[in-house]
């Protein structure tokens, strides 16, 4: 089996050289530091291709690869980026074709997948825990929420915003849409729900009795069984891994008792959700090993 490379794009450049579902050796971030935690935010698609590219040549040297994959945040389909809810200008760019072009440019000629970074991490969590020929989910909880479902298939799946409530007034979903699990789960929409109270505060306030925020904790939860539940209607029963900043407000036991509500036919359960601590090397483990089994 050849070397692949993965690639993490999200306020970094994360790149790492992957052989038989690992890597090889360190992860090369850039820029480094936090000196500039959002550096991509102000550059044009090609600037992007071109950083990411002159990274992966650096990590490539005098390798033989065979291709690379590119985790990203947003809608990505046949490498086009068709909507990136922190990157409104890349919008519509062919950043697939561009990254290989950059390569080609530098010597390397191998072909590039540029998919969604929860797909990736997904695929990442399914190569290194030897699940790679299961179906495997994982919500990350952040200042977003992010769905990856692996094996990669084809679609939108953008879990994150699915529709969990009918009530009007659930506006505070990033993308603008009524009633998505983002827009109850999401660091940023429970900052506009409570303006006086940040998260930890609320789920601090419930613990101590608070109704309202009570109240909330319930919702935060029921959002999220909601969504797996819709998934596990489409797509079926299996194992969702639950990680990203967020993760450490999840109480397990009532995901299950609410999942245990919503999803009544047998055949559709035993679904198991577990917590696990999220890293830039399950995204670019998953993304290289999505980009062998696409370019393979
Ligand atoms: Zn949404």
């Amino acid at each position: 089996m050849g070397q692949t490379i993965g690639v993490l794009a999200t306020r970094q450049v994360a790149v790492g050289v992957v052989e038989d579902n690992a890597l090889t050796g360190p992860i090369r971030v850039f820029p480094e530091g936090d000196d500039n935690p959002d550096a991509l935010r102000t550059m044009t698609g090609e600037e992007i291709a071109e950083l990411i590219g002159q990274q992966v040549l650096l990590a490539a040297r005098e390798r033989s690869i065979e291709s690379v994959g590119v985790g990203f945040p947003g809608v990505i389909r046949n490498g086009v980026v068709e909507e990136s809810p922190n990157l409104q200008q890349i919008k519509g760019f062919a950043f697939a074709a561009s990254l290989a072009g950059v390569l080609g440019r530098g010597g390397l000629k191998a072909p590039v997948l540029v998919l969604n970074d929860a797909d990736a991490i997904a695929a990442g969590v399914a190569a290194t825990r030897g699940h790679l020929e299961k179906l495997i989910r994982i919500w990350y909880l952040g200042d977003g929420v992010g769905f990856g479902r692996y094996p990669r298939a084809e679609g939108a799946w953008e879990g994150g915003h699915m529709v969990v409530s009918l009530d009007a007034k659930e506006n505070f979903c990033g993308c603008g849409g009524v009633g998505h699990v983002e827009g109850i789960v999401g660091h940023r929409s429970m900052r506009l729900r409570f303006l006086d109270m940040e998260p930890d505060e609320v789920f601090a306030a419930a613990r101590e009795g608070d109704a309202r925020c009570g109240a909330f904790v319930k919702l935060w939860h029921r959002a999220l069984a909601a969504g797996s539940a819709s998934s596990i209607h489409l797509d079926g029963p299996g194992k969702f891994f639950i990680m990203g900043p967020n993760s450490q407000y999840v109480d397990l036991g009532l995901i299950g008792r609410y999942i245990h509500e919503m999803v009544k036919m047998s055949p559709l359960q035993g679904s198991l959700f577990e917590i696990i601590s999220s890293s830039q090397e399950l995204a670019i483990v998953g993304a290289a090993v999505n980009a062998r089994r696409a370019c393979g």
